[in-house]
Order: structure tokens, then C-alpha cells, then sequence
């Protein structure tokens, strides 16, 4: 059993490095909920005397996007009745007391009763607007989200509300916070066939403006290989002008991932890691240079991964796979953007260099309108060019250029 510590942070503490601080301050929020949203996570958690008090600081503010992320990991438990997860009928670890997930079946399964308890309107454009102003306190300007209509049975039978209310929630922390949103319209690999076909004739019939992307997600094991099946979906969608991501190689092996980008023309693959099962899949990922939206934390917590320090992340990275670092279902896991590029500074040893490309790969993966795109990897450019100080996990040495 996998415990799960729902409210436990993740950012590993700075011990304020005057260098790293500097964040300007931000406008008053607009929005008349924004007191009550989620922030990133403050610490409690001991860092490693290894990495360096302003790695974190340089982390949050490199400029970076997230594209692995997903609506229903974004609920604040305490806003749906959750935050005593034990009335959510998860089981709790008896030392920590904190819900546990023995797989992903289970986690999917505390994600429905989850975003059940989501009814009104109000509570949707507050979890949206909580996305907002996460991402920016954490250095992301730009996020894809995933979400997925079949975790919120409260809005089936009105999917454009529940459209419009996200978008009001993202217009108002856009305008808040300066970074931008764009949502992945998610499949599940388990749904019947009629009912993901409805969802594909919803979408194209109506064409949300917020709405840039076709995914599919869900348990890839518990479906079995799905890729024929939702390849002509994929393709209507890819037709219009939407672009394309799908969940594989997380419950599936390295055949998931190859159906992804051969049958539904993913432009990216969320996780992907069990390509590293295929040595052959690595080099072709790594010659046409398909993006990994990688999770860590998540993946070792679901068991997908048997530990941080093994992850697969490096070896697909250092093969030349280009990967990015994401948080998934940040809410549920305590993590955020900056706790999981900290904790690959400690895992791998990741300097300046190979953080910049990372953050890089998010940008130039992302679904961000190209402008927005162009103007993210140019805040990079820049940033790198500042010679801030660099994490150095072996020395813990700040170096100027
Ligand atoms: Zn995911």
C-alpha cells in the first residue's frame, strides 16, 4: 500500500537565499475567491544538505510550462467535504493517517467521489482560478490542462457550462497573474465507444475557444490496447485543428506508447515512461523527438516507478529523449512544479544546464498559442543569460557567469 499524504507539502524548504528572492510583487487578485484557493505548498520538509538553499528559489523562478496536468487533481479537498479522507472511504496509513492508494484503479476510483462533490458553478471557476495562481507562484506560464468529463457526473448533461465556468475561472487568474491556460479534452480508455464518440461530436459541434487539445487518459491495463479503437476520434479531431495527447506508458508497457503516436498521432505522450522497457522505442522517441510529459512523484506513489532515485526520467533523458517535468494531480500528491524539478536535483544531479532544457522541452511542447510560446522560451533565454546563481547539487557551490 502506497500512501498518499493529501496535504502534505512538497517544495523542499529554502533557507532564504537573499540572491534567489526577488519575486515582484503581485497586483491585488481580482478575482473574489482567490483568498480562499489553494497556494503551491509551503514546506515542511527537510532538504538535503547537499542542494543548495537557493535551488529551489532558481527553480520556481525558471521560466517553464506544465503540460501533465489534470483538472480532477486540482480540487482542494477541503472544498468538497474531502479533507478527512477517511469519509472518502480511501484507507489511511496507520502512521501517518494519510489516505492510501494501493494503484492507479484505487486513486481513479477517490478522483470520482472526488469531483462528484463538485455541483456548483462557483466551486468550478474557484478550482480553476486556484490552477492560476498555483502556476504562477511556481514559475509556470503556461499550463495545459487535462480534463476529463466522466469524473464529473455533476455536468454531463451540461458540458458547455461546466466549459464556460472553467474559462471564467482561467480568464480571471490570467488576468491576475499573466500566465495562460489551455485545456486538453480527455477521453477515458475505458468508457464505451459510443459514449467517447459523443464526447468528439460535442466538441467539434461547439469548439470552445479554451479548448485546444484531444487526450485520453484513464487505465490503460484495465482497457487493454485501445489505439485502433480511438484512432478515427483522433483523427476528426487532429482534422480540425486540435492537437493530440495520450496517456501510455504508464499502466500500459512500450506498446502504448508506440499506438499513441503511430494510431492517435499524439504530439506528446503524458508519462510514456515504460518506454524505457524498449530500447528500440527509446531511440525512436529520441530521433523524431516525441516529447515525455513525466511525472515522478506521481509515478512512484501509484507504483509505476519502485522509487525516485530509479526513476526511468533519467535514462530516457540522457538517451535523448526530450522529457519535461509535471506534477499530474498536484492536490492529491502534495507535489507542485518546482518540489518535483528539486527533487530531481537531488535524485540526479541536475545542474543549470540540463533544468534550462527541461524547462525548454515543457515550453516548446506545450499547446500554447505560438506568440505566447515564443515569448516564453524568449523569458528563458533571458533568465538563463542573467547568470543567477546555479543549483549545484554536488558542491552546493553558487557560480555567476
Ligand atoms: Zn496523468
Amino acid at each position: 500500500m502506497l500512501p498518499v499524504a493529501v496535504a502534505e507539502p512538497d517544495v523542499p524548504s529554502s533557507r532564504g537565499c537573499a540572491a534567489c528572492s526577488g519575486r515582484s510583487a503581485r497586483a491585488t487578485p481580482s478575482f473574489p475567491f482567490a483568498r480562499t484557493l489553494g497556494t503551491v505548498p509551503t514546506s515542511t520538509r527537510t532538504t538535503r544538505a547537499t542542494l543548495p538553499a537557493c535551488a529551489p528559489d532558481w527553480i520556481r523562478r525558471l521560466p517553464k510550462a506544465e503540460v501533465h496536468l489534470h483538472l480532477e487533481g486540482c480540487v482542494p479537498l477541503d472544498t468538497v467535504g474531502l479533507e478527512d479522507a477517511g469519509h472518502a472511504g480511501v484507507e489511511l496509513d496507520p502512521e501517518t493517517g494519510a489516505p492510501a492508494f494501493g494503484d492507479l484503479a484505487e486513486f481513479l476510483a477517490f478522483l470520482d467521489r472526488c469531483c462528484a462533490r463538485v455541483t456548483r458553478g462557483e466551486q468550478v471557476e474557484q478550482i480553476a482560478y486556484g490552477i492560476t495562481s498555483r502556476a504562477a507562484a511556481d514559475g509556470v506560464g503556461h499550463a495545459d490542462v487535462i480534463f476529463n468529463p466522466t469524473h464529473w457526473p455533476a455536468w454531463r448533461s451540461d458540458l458547455s457550462e461546466l466549459v464556460a465556468r472553467l474559462d471564467g475561472g482561467f480568464a480571471a487568474g490570467e488576468a491576475d497573474h499573466g500566465v495562460s491556460i489551455g485545456l486538453c479534452l480527455s477521453l477515458q480508455r475505458t468508457q464505451p465507444p459510443g459514449e467517447s464518440a459523443e464526447l468528439v461530436d460535442w466538441l467539434l459541434a461547439t469548439r470552445p475557444d479554451r479548448v485546444v487539445a484531444l487526450s485520453v487518459d484513464g487505465d490503460e491495463s484495465a482497457a487493454g490496447r485501445t489505439g485502433e479503437r480511438f484512432a478515427p476520434l483522433f483523427r476528426r479531431a487532429r482534422a480540425v485543428g486540435l492537437r493530440a495527447c495520450a496517456h501510455a506508458g504508464e499502466s500500459s508497457g512500450p506498446e502504448g506508447v508506440r499506438d499513441a503516436v503511430e494510431l492517435l498521432g499524439a504530439e506528446r505522450v503524458d508519462h510514456g515512461i515504460r518506454a524505457v522497457e524498449d530500447r528500440s522505442l527509446v531511440q525512436e522517441l529520441a530521433a523524431r523527438a516525441v516529447p515525455l510529459d513525466i511525472c515522478p512523484t506521481s509515478n512512484v506513489r501509484l507504483g509505476v516507478a519502485t522509487s525516485f532515485a530509479t526513476h526511468p526520467i533519467e535514462q530516457l533523458r540522457t538517451a535523448g529523449v526530450p522529457v519535461s517535468v509535471n506534477t499530474d494531480d498536484p492536490l492529491l500528491f502534495g507535489t507542485s512544479v518546482t518540489g518535483e524539478y528539486t527533487r530531481c536535483v537531488e535524485a540526479f544531479s541536475w545542474d543549470r544546464t540540463v533544468l534550462g532544457a527541461v524547462a525548454r522541452t515543457s515550453i516548446e511542447s506545450s499547446f500554447a498559442q505560438p506568440e505566447r510560446r515564443r515569448e516564453l522560451l524568449a523569458d528563458l533565454d533571458d533568465f538563463l543569460a542573467q547568470g543567477t546563481p546555479e543549483p549545484d547539487a554536488a558542491t552546493g557551490a553558487r557560480e555567476r557567469r
